[in-house]
């Protein structure tokens, strides 16, 4: 009898303690960053002007400022960020695996993403676009029909362009940087993504035409993990998107990297 009370007073014992190790360690996303005095984002170096990086290795664009200034936000400082680049291809393994608390990379917001993952307010909207060779005969989306699309492989158009054209050929890339040198090369006749990103081939490239019309709404926002654990850190992040909304200083980042 009393090795039985014996054994039922140590499991009380050993409950308790539990119960009080489990609640004076939270673990939050938030704290974690702040523990660690640095921000880790997941940033595109394929997305001009969201992000990229320049001769130096440096990383640039909209993506990149925008996480700077959620780390002057969360931690006080600009430059306590470190960047790991991402494709649209890998950037949810990369966040899902704790390798990056967040990923700010031209990642639209949509109803299935949304199941596994959480997302911030949205900062910016784009639309899906068509990009094409100079003379090419394709106008709009219905002349697809029997074309060869490029995309990227775990983008938005990857999908809409199955469910918009039928019979069409896709031919898939990792990076928007192979995807452009595919259609300059015509191992496709023209590549579905995002406006944003097609402008800045357009832009360098006289020899590339982005058409007029927009297929879609791609709200970016900001992608964290599902769950408990981030919620505070979303919060805190919606809260610097709001305050620098109301700044001014999105707008400002916006006419730097020429974004309408
Ligand atoms: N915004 C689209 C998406 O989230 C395309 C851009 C990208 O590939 O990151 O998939």
């Amino acid at each position: 009898m009393i090795k039985k009370l014996l054994v039922i007073f140590c499991l009380i014992i050993f409950i308790c303690c539990g119960c009080t190790w489990k609640t004076e360690k939270p673990i939050n996303d938030l704290d974690t960053i702040i523990n660690r005095g640095e921000l880790i984002v997941g940033v595109k170096t394929d997305t001009y002007p969201f992000g990229f990086k320049n001769a130096k290795g440096k990383f640039l664009g909209y993506d990149v400022e925008l996480a700077k200034l959620i780390a002057r936000g969360l931690l006080g400082n600009d430059q306590k960020i470190k960047f790991v680049p991402v494709s649209a291809y890998d950037r949810m393994i990369k966040l899902d695996s704790k390798e990056v608390d967040m990923i700010i990379a031209t990642m639209s917001v949509t109803p299935q993403r949304q199941q596994i993952l959480d997302f911030s307010t949205p900062y910016y909207t784009a639309g899906q676009a068509i990009l094409v060779k100079k003379g090419s005969k394709i106008k709009n989306i219905h002349n697809l029909k029997g074309k060869r699309v490029i995309i990227v492989f775990g983008s938005t158009s990857e999908r809409s362009i199955r469910e918009a054209v039928q019979d069409v050929g896709i031919i898939g890339y990792k990076t928007y940087t192979d995807a452009y040198k595919a259609l300059k090369q015509s191992k496709g006749d023209a590549i579905v993504a995002d406006d944003t990103i097609l402008y800045g081939f357009a832009y360098k490239d006289n020899n590339v035409v982005l058409l007029p019309k927009r297929y879609s709404k791609e709200p970016y926002a900001i992608a964290f993990r599902k769950g408990n654990e981030s919620k505070q850190l979303i919060k805190s992040v919606n809260e610097i998107i709001n305050t620098e909304t109301r700044n001014g200083n999105l707008k400002r980042l916006q006419q730097k990297f020429g974004l309408k």
